[in-house]
């Protein structure tokens, strides 16, 4: 009998206050950053392989594919290795996991190289969906694995509010932010998460280790409007002069807030209140010809983001 075909959602997130620190020894930033993953979401399906290792091993995998040992991963979209092909590969290796080959395919929705962590919850949710897989739901190997696969990779583990500090390893939950909605602006172009850390440093953008952990005692305390600051947003918009116009439609759109998301180009408006929600859906439709893709999101809880059972239908169950 083949092994059941499991689904899980890999949620977009979003940075609601990002403060940049100095750099450590190990040449990564200090930072200080609310994390809020949204309902704009990845979609991951893990099935057997059809053909099992045999098939796996065929040479002439297009673009889109990738092996990740004998577990194959496609991914439209996303050129190159992918980190959910690594989180596969690593998860077998550490938990002596040794089930069949799988088919991990990734339905892209969450824009590439957009400051809203798209392979860090691609990553994330894949650990999910294989210890699900190997029989160990929720298993604490995750968590081990999370943090060295990337520093974003830690907060998508169990999607929910958080505060992350460090270079992004320490991960706190917080209460949810109070009751909003966000229209998600994506950029036709991308921007590399180090470039833009590069480019904070080259205009001496940073702030000192007492204002960080201040900052860590603000947000901790609960988010309040004047901690909706990004500090990469700067640096992204002196590489992406396309940001700044994307800022202003947010506005004109009604947001309470406009900002970059985390190393950008996305661009977020954010309304307050429950209320927020027509608001962002109808600035969604008329700037979508403008910002293809432009969206509404609302903030999801881990319950969105649980591994799920394929059923003969196609729908879903939570296990
Ligand atoms: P960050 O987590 O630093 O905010 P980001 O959201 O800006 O990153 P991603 O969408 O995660 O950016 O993509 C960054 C790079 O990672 C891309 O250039 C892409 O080639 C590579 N990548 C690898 N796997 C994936 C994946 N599953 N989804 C998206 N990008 C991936």
């Amino acid at each position: 009998m083949s092994e059941p075909t499991l689904r899980a959602l890999a949620p977009g997130k979003t940075n609601l206050g990002l403060f940049l620190g100095p750099t450590r020894a190990d040449g990564l930033h200090e930072l200080v950053t609310l994390i809020e993953p949204l309902s704009l979401a990845d979609e991951l399906t893990l099935e057997e392989l059809p053909g099992g290792a045999l098939s796996a091993a065929a040479p002439g995998l297009d673009d889109a594919a990738c092996a990740g040992g004998a577990d194959e991963v496609v991914c439209a979209g996303v050129e190159g290795p992918n980190l959910a092909a690594t989180a596969l590969e690593r998860y077998r290796a550490a938990s002596g996991w040794d089930g069949p080959p799988r088919r991990l395919t990734i339905v892209k929705r969450v824009p590439v190289a957009a400051g809203m962590g798209g392979g860090s919850g691609d990553a994330a949710a894949a650990l999910r969906l294989a210890a699900h897989a190997a029989g160990r739901p929720g298993d604490p190997l995750i968590a081990q694995l999370a943090p060295r696969l990337g520093a974003d990779v830690p907060s998508q583990v169990a999607p929910a509010p958080v505060l992350v500090h460090g270079a992004g390893e320490h991960v706190e939950p917080v209460l949810p932010p109070p009751a909003h909605w966000l229209l998600v602006l994506p950029s036709r172009e991308r921007l590399s998460t180090p470039e833009v850390f590069r480019e904070a440093d080259r205009l001496g953008i940073g702030r000192t280790a007492q204002e960080l952990l201040e900052l860590r005692e603000r947000l901790r305390e609960g988010l309040l409007p004047e901690l909706l600051v990004n500090d990469l947003e700067p640096a992204a918009r002196s590489l992406c002069p396309a940001i700044a116009p994307a800022l202003e439609a947010a506005r004109a759109a009604g947001a309470d807030h406009a900002f970059v998301s985390g190393s950008g180009p996305t661009v977020i408006g954010l309304f307050w209140g429950e209320q927020g929600e027509r608001a962002a859906r109808t600035g969604a439709e008329r700037l979508r010809e403008r910002f293809p893709g432009a969206v509404a999101a609302r903030p999801v809880a881990p319950d969105f983001a649980a591994v799920g059972v394929v059923r003969d239908n196609g729908a879903a169950h939570e296990q």
